[in-house]
């Protein structure tokens, strides 16, 4: 082990994370489980990236399949990636229904920010406070959990930032800031701020923010990279819980089951914008053998009604963390919608960071694996892969009340 973090520290730039403050090794995934190199299991609570578990058998065989018989790229027609597309956008609300492929989640967002300024001709962006939205240069700037964390340099001019909203009516915080811009490109979110804490945003904030953007000619960007796919129960994307419908909407991480995959789909008059004469490719993005796991990952996840077994799963482990909460001061606030959870640490009112480091650590010294979030890292981050059982929501529980 310390052979690998020697290694490591020289071969691999030195700001890469690890998990834990005892190390993992994970050489095998089954669904809802990892293995060590000694064969230990651990429960995933944690990888929403394996959305329909890891290694499931379908995506792996999908994805054999296609290696085998061809991947290539965007430029040959092919059936898989309008399939995939057609499967996908029968998913969304009218009329959200025109397919870009990339690899990864930063790389869809960044798409997203390219196509709102082709279609507003303006720079403008209005993000929440505390949000992750990619590792490039842009997204840095559009990104306050790391512009204005450690090594940052703040936002630029074109960057304006509102605070997380407790109600509807901090709706007026964006009207506000829109007042000071001269023109608005756009406004961009998560629809269930993840980084900031797994938080779930007030019912009818959206719906203000929406108006008030489209007014300004703004667009609306949906960043679902975490929440869509059903992970939040109730409906197959979180945007939709509040009875919105964005302009752009932007996937990653889940769609692939560990395969890079991103996407971002718009409405055909921001797509018309945007095919202004320069082409648009990507080497990789929407490649035959992408496409065919991409497809298969959401066959798995219709097929196997998982956005219900979310629903079902993540109300009973939410109840079950509601009643924990009566018997721990330590838990302030218990939150989320199916399998995206998060469970808030405070002492004497102030962000429990040291206890929720130590209760991370704990459990995964009990072999289930969890993490922490938000802005002070005191928010226990629960998202399973989606194949997680009652039984191991008990199971979680059961060693969490040890853990606390
Ligand atoms: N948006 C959100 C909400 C994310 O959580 C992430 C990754 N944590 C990204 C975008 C960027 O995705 P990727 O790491 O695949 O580039």
């Amino acid at each position: 082990m310390k052979s690998l973090i020697e290694a490591r520290k020289r071969l691999l730039g030195r700001n890469l994370s690890i998990a834990y403050d005892v190390p993992l090794k994970i050489v095998r995934g089954s669904m809802q489980y990892l293995y060590d190199e000694d064969g230990r299991q651990y429960l995933d609570g944690y990888n929403n990236v394996a959305h329909v578990g890891h290694c499931h058998p379908k995506v792996v065989e999908a994805g054999l399949r296609q290696m085998q018989a061809l991947n290539t790229n965007t430029r040959y027609l092919h059936d898989t990636i309008l399939n995939y597309a057609e499967r996908l956008t029968s998913t969304l609300p009218d009329p959200l229904n025109v397919c870009y492929f990339v690899n990864s989640g930063s790389e869809a967002n960044e798409l997203a920010v390219r196509l709102a300024r082709a279609h507003t001709n303006a720079r403008d962006m209005i993000v929440l406070d505390h949000a992750y939205h990619g590792n490039t240069t842009t997204l840095i700037d559009l990104s306050p959990y790391k512009h204005d964390g450690p090594g940052g340099n703040g936002p630029p001019s074109w960057v304006h930032k509102v605070p997380l909203p407790r109600m509807a009516d901090d709706a007026q915080n964006v009207v506000e800031v829109i007042g000071t811009t001269q023109k608005l490109c756009g406004f961009i979110a998560e629809s269930m701020p993840s980084v900031a804490g797994q938080i779930v945003l007030p019912q009818g904030y959206l719906n203000r923010v929406y108006d008030a953007v489209r007014a300004a000619g703004g667009v609306c960007i949906a960043d679902e990279v975490q929440t869509g796919y059903g992970r939040i129960g109730t409906h197959f994307w979180a945007f939709e819980s509040y009875g919105v419908v964005p302009d752009i909407v932007v996937l990653g991480k889940p769609i692939g089951n560990g395969h890079p995959i991103g996407a971002v789909i718009t409405t055909p008059a921001i797509a018309g914008s945007f095919d202004n004469g320069m082409e648009f490719f990507s080497t990789f993005g929407g490649n035959t053998v992408s496409c065919a796991i991409g497809l298969a990952v959401l066959e798995v996840v219709q097929d196997e009604n998982l956005q219900a077994h979310a629903l079902a799963v993540g109300t009973h482990l939410l109840n079950g963390l509601r009643e924990l909460q009566k018997h721990h001061d330590l838990i302030a606030d218990v939150r989320g919608s199916g399998l995206f959870i998060g469970v808030e640490l405070t002492k004497d009112d102030a962000p429990a960071t040291e206890e929720a480091h130590r209760i991370v650590n704990a459990m995964r010294n009990n072999a289930i694996l969890i993490g922490t979030d938000g802005p002070s890292h005191n928010v226990l981050k629960i998202r399973p892969p989606m194949p997680f059982t009652m039984n191991d929501a008990d199971h979680l529980l059961t060693t969490l009340q040890k853990a606390l």
